[in-house]
């Protein structure tokens, strides 16, 4: 009855994971969520009031399918400034939520001969895009010991005349890890060589703990072949509102543009005056709300660490850690069963992001120190009770 090529739309899991755990704690069960992947903040008041004040003002109405001018000119600006270089307002268009950025630039772009490469484990949409515009999804494995980074050399024996685009996520989910600017540098330098596209996923550019974020658009020659990812869910916890944007060259922003005409119309109007006032309002929120993920990175990593037959590394961004949990003898898919129901800890399993992701779990550390605490205490509970 279905289309055949719904038959290559994957999904995510952290949603399926969620329901279970709302439907053990509707018999009764605790729960700890540590499963999906949104900050636990309110969204900051500034910009709630920004957006009552705009549906007073009759923002109610539908817009321009690629976004508001004033918002697409605020996020020319703000991206811009964030990455060092001058971004024209008509590349910009702003969509509900960073996810259409994906579904609509994959789909402006790559024909089904085409070869898309992207990390494993990364977030699924990603390998679930490329399969449902019929491209081949080439998956590059993140290791650990390279603390899960894209290696180089992997990505130069990936790309064949047929690559047409790369997918890059830094900080990445799940695994927090974050690209050098040397390897940024060397990447950009093969999509230059093999005229391929650049994916850049950066909807964690200010989820970072140590240095600055770096954007492959900064680099000359890059902004031309780049699609940028962004967008306000995880930085101003805005994950309900629905508000992401892509940057591109004109004919892809054009496109992505006419997709929205397709699909949504426009981005809620009201919504965009909210994000308007996120991007040029006071930052101390999101600052904040860094700096706690920070303390329950810590938490959280040195907790893992102290149970023996699991071993979690310092992620430097993102508010995830992927700690490695083979020692303990099951499969992860198993092991965050067994968390879920005989230990009343959400976790996702490593596999969740992909094959690569296998031998490792997914905990979002999006939850106050307390619970954290009380999740690290039944993680080791359950380890122990294998022991
Ligand atoms: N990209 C990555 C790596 C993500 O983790 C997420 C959300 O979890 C998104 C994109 C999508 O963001 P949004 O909720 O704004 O659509």
């Amino acid at each position: 009855m279905l289309a055949k090529a719904t038959a290559r739309l994957g999904t995510e899991t952290a949603f399926e994971v969620l329901a279970k755990a709302r439907a053990l704690e509707a018999e009764g069960r605790s729960v700890v969520h540590l499963e999906i992947g949104e900050p636990d903040f309110d969204t900051p008041p500034h910009i709630v009031e920004a957006a009552i004040r705009a549906l007073r003002d009759g923002y109610t109405h539908y817009g321009p399918s690629a976004g508001l001018p004033e918002a697409r000119a605020a996020v020319a600006d703000y991206a811009g400034r964030m990455r060092g270089i001058t971004i024209p307002a008509e590349h910009v268009v702003i969509m509900p939520g960073a996810k259409p950025v994906l579904f609509f630039g994959i789909l402006s772009l790559v024909n089904p001969e085409d070869e898309v490469i992207y990390p494993n484990p990364a977030f699924p949409i990603y390998e679930s895009v490329i399969n449902y515009a019929g491209a081949r999804a080439v998956p590059i494995a993140l290791r650990e010991d390279n603390d899960f980074n894209l290696d180089v050399e992997d990505l130069a024996r990936a790309i064949t005349p047929r690559t047409k685009m790369l997918i890059l996520n830094s900080p990445a989910n799940p695994t927090g890890g974050v690209l050098s600017r040397g390897d940024i540098e060397a990447i950009a330098a093969l999509a230059q060589k093999h005229d391929f596209w650049v994916l850049a996923d950066e909807i964690y550019a200010r989820i970072l703990y140590e240095g600055e974020h770096f954007s492959i658009m900064s680099l000359p020659g890059m902004p031309e072949r780049t699609i940028l990812l962004d967008g306000h869910s995880k930085t101003w916890a805005m994950t309900g509102w629905r508000l992401g944007y892509g940057i591109a060259p004109l004919p892809v922003a054009q496109m992505m543009s006419r997709f929205m005409t397709n699909c949504n119309s426009c981005t809620a109007s009201f919504v965009q005056k909210a994000g308007i006032a996120a991007l040029q309002g006071s930052q101390s929120d999101a600052e904040a709300m860094v700096a706690e993920f920070k303390r329950r990175r810590d938490l959280i990593v040195d907790g893992l660490n102290a149970i023996p037959g699991i071993s979690c590394r310092r992620p430097r961004g993102a508010f995830y850690v992927f700690p490695n949990v083979t020692q303990l003898g099951m499969k992860s898919a198993a092991c965050a069963d067994g968390l879920l129901r005989e230990a009343g800890v959400a976790s996702l399993a490593g596999t969740a992001f992909g094959a690569h992701g296998e031998g490792y779990l997914r905990f979002s550390y999006a939850n106050s120190q307390a619970n954290i605490r009380e999740a690290l205490s039944r993680v080791a509970r359950f380890v122990e009770a294998r022991r």
